[in-house]
């Protein structure tokens, strides 16, 4: 692996494309068994979710799905299509779309038994001091559950339903620096450096957006699953620009009692509301203000 930063890794797949990852854990992709794939860590979840996905409206928008794989080693993958393997020297962006990042379970289950935690008093401390109250200051410790509702916060996840989760530019250059971006201008200003002021590009992914905006609307998938954590992959070279529908790890068919959400209402535990047309109203309102003609 030759590593671009400590955080993004590029690596050459067996065609000799650089290959780039802007999120996750560094082995949790290898290259595929066939041209023009890639093999991603195992889970369950994300395996149903794509064998609905492959029947569904959504299809144009999702990497193609390949099956199952179990390596020599016992370790277990699912098969995806490469989406980089369409572009030469690629600009990569991914933006984890929705108005929270974990799932409702996670947060019940943190609520279980709410230990105070100095760790995460700690976390939070160093991004903003005055983020713990009095109390919490006094005891130098957080919940749990606390710390996961308020790190919604430091990004733009709970106002603007996206973030930036990594960018690889043009020229070569890249960053993961978006943990703690919270203004809409820092945002605009990375979307500018993506799209390096090619107006035609940002035109092909608007059209794409809207596509996509479309078919969400009329998809069976998307009406019965809440979708958490998973991200808009934009990929561009000098020609042309498309976006994709990735990361189904946390997506989950909708609970028995909830037999609908509008992904686009404010979030309250217990309704499952994800955001995900919040943000991605906001993404087209933001690549719409970057044309200039
Ligand atoms: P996390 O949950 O931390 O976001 P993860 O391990 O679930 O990470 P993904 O989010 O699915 O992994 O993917 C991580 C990165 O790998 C993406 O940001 C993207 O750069 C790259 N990637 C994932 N799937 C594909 C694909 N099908 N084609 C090309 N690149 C991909
Ligand atoms: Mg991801
Ligand atoms: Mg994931």
């Amino acid at each position: 692996f030759h590593h671009v930063t400590p955080f993004i890794q590029t690596y050459h797949n067996k065609q000799q494309q650089p290959w780039i990852q802007l999120a996750g854990h560094q082995g949790n992709f290898k290259s595929g068994r066939q041209h023009g794939t890639i093999l991603k860590k195992f889970c369950a979840r994300e395996k149903e979710a794509l064998e609905i996905l492959m029947d569904d409206g959504l299809k144009p928008y999702v990497p193609k799905y390949y099956g199952q794989f179990k390596d020599d080693e016992g370790n277990e993958f699912i098969e995806l299509e490469d989406l980089l393997g369409h572009f030469s020297n690629p600009c990569v962006m991914d933006c984890k779309i929705g108005v929270r990042t974990y799932l409702e379970e996670e947060l019940m289950k943190a609520k279980e038994k709410p230990k105070l935690r100095k760790d995460m008093y700690e976390k939070m401390c160093l991004i903003d001091p005055t983020a713990p109250t009095l109390d919490e200051h006094q005891l130098r410790g957080v919940t749990k559950p606390r710390y996961m509702v308020w790190r919604e916060t430091i990004s733009t996840t709970a106002t603007l339903g996206f973030r930036i989760e990594g960018i690889r530019r043009s020229d070569g250059t890249s960053s993961k620096d978006f943990k703690t971006m919270k203004s809409e201008n820092q945002v605009k200003e990375s979307f500018s450096s993506f799209m390096n002021e090619r107006s035609d590009i940002v035109k092909q992914y608007l059209e794409r957006l809207y596509a996509l905006k479309t078919a969400l609307a009329q998809s069976q998938f998307f009406s019965t699953h809440e979708v958490i954590g998973s991200s808009l992959l934009f990929v561009h070279d000098s020609t042309k620009a498309s976006v994709w529908m990735i990361d189904f790890a946390k997506t989950c068919p909708l609970p028995e009692g909830c037999p609908s959400i509008s992904h686009d209402k404010a979030w309250d535990l217990g309704n499952h509301e994800d955001g995900y047309l919040i943000g991605l109203s906001y993404l087209i309102k933001f690549f719409e203000e970057m044309i200039t003609d």
